[in-house]
């Protein structure tokens, strides 16, 4: 019999009942070290006093309201990003996926608006944008489409780090924008190097079409700096961000520059719950404190411990990793095996970590993470790596 709740996940058999800071406790009363974050959502931590306080204040006052209003809590959190980024102005969402919507729909206006048909998106294999239509068809895996056709038409997926297929591709007429992921999380934590991002820029320069980011995962502080294509010196046109700026309140955005947002003029495109004032509230206190330099300088330098010590446990044990990959608290042990049973072993530990493709675990920990916590879940993971080498 199926159960109640759809059965599309694989869920360990654990549920939590509390949150606080980078610990949760289960229904039985153990305490788990979160290194997950709830996959880089839980950005300041399980129940951060200082989103607690927004959510608290501003749920007494006003929860939603239409956007047929003017909402000055959205307007307050689309002024934050604006000053903080590329962008010249933001559409909130609920979530990455409706982001990667209305980046691919923004982009195929921008184009049909001055008349073209510039609608092919070129994306990358291994990415991942989210679950509807457009974002698998983005994606293009067999696992998220099989089934699922048709496929949206208008994406070509390239091999990652092909160079000359890209430039192949650019040639065509019909390319309108490239979608890609600075640090491909689902995808293993893998980094495009900054002269691949650069590059990037170029070529879409030398075109015309629009560089979309997709940094739902590795935006917002992660990399140690507020979003990860700083580190390469070069803007996007479009950007998706999601997870991390709502702390665990749902809240995705799209920010874009005035020039790539030009076709969305009145009723392009809508949110009944996208841009509420107490999702708002939340992200825009997200943002406050994220985006301090002081607030970054602590997540590098926690960065800084975290790695050296998984350069240690690499070394430690050869037979079971790779390397060590990512930047800033967005970092991935590349195995020599799948990371399905270092994921069990390190739960044993009361250790919560992330598989993802490529044979690589993930490490999301809350940015704030305190430094006796990274001690702690590297103790933890070194003793998950040893009890795994003796089965
Ligand atoms: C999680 C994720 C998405 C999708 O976000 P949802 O909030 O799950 O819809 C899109 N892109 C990237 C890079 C992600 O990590």
């Amino acid at each position: 019999m199926i159960p109640a709740v759809l059965p599309t996940y694989s869920r360990a058999p654990l549920a939590f009942t509390r949150g606080e800071g980078s610990w949760l406790t289960a229904e039985d009363g153990t305490r788990y070290l979160d290194l997950g974050s709830g996959i880089a959502v839980n950005a300041l931590g399980h129940a951060a006093p200082e989103l607690v306080a927004v959510m608290q204040e501003q749920s007494q006052r006003l929860w939603h309201v239409s956007n047929l209003y003017r909402i000055p809590e959205q307007e307050r959190l689309a002024e934050l990003l604006t000053e903080h980024t590329f962008a010249d102005t933001c559409f909130f969402t609920n979530s990455g996926t409706e982001a990667c919507e209305l980046a691919v729909k923004m982009a195929r206006k921008y184009w049909s608006a001055k008349g073209d048909e510039r609608f092919r998106i070129l994306t990358f294999e291994g990415a991942f944008h989210g679950r509807s239509s457009a974002a698998i068809a983005a994606a293009g895996s067999e696992k998220m489409i099989g089934g699922f056709g048709p496929v949206l038409p208008g994406f070509t997926v390239l091999p990652f780090g092909d160079h000359e297929a890209l430039k192949a591709a650019m040639a065509e007429p019909d390319v309108g924008a490239v979608l890609v992921e600075p640090i491909q999380g689902e995808g293993g934590i893998r980094p495009l190097p900054d002269v691949c991002l650069k590059g990037l820029r170029e070529a879409c320069d030398a075109t015309g079409a629009l560089l979309i980011f997709d940094e739902v995962q590795c935006g917002m502080g992660r990399t140690g700096r507020l979003f990860a294509h700083e580190w390469a010196g070069i803007t996007p046109d479009i950007m998706m961000v999601a997870k991390g700026i709502g702390g665990g309140f749902p809240l995705g955005a799209v920010l874009a520059t005035e020039a790539a947002a030009a076709g969305m003029g009145v009723g392009t495109h809508g949110s009944t719950y996208g841009g509420n004032p107490l999702g708002c509230a939340i992200g825009a206190k997200v943002v406050e404190i994220v985006s301090q330099p002081d607030f970054l300088a602590e997540v590098n330098r926690k960065a800084g411990l975290f790695r050296q010590g998984l350069e240690a446990l690499v070394a430690a044990h050869p037979d079971l990793f790779e390397d060590v990959r990512g930047q800033g608290l967005i970092l991935g042990l590349k195995m020599r095996r799948p990371p399905a049973d270092l994921v069990a072993a390190a739960r044993d530990e009361q250790l919560l970590t992330v598989a993802a493709a490529d044979q690589t675990l993930r490490l999301l920990p809350a940015l704030n993470i305190p430094d006796a916590d990274i001690a702690e879940a590297l103790a933890r993971l070194e003793r998950a790596a040893s009890r795994l080498k003796t089965q």
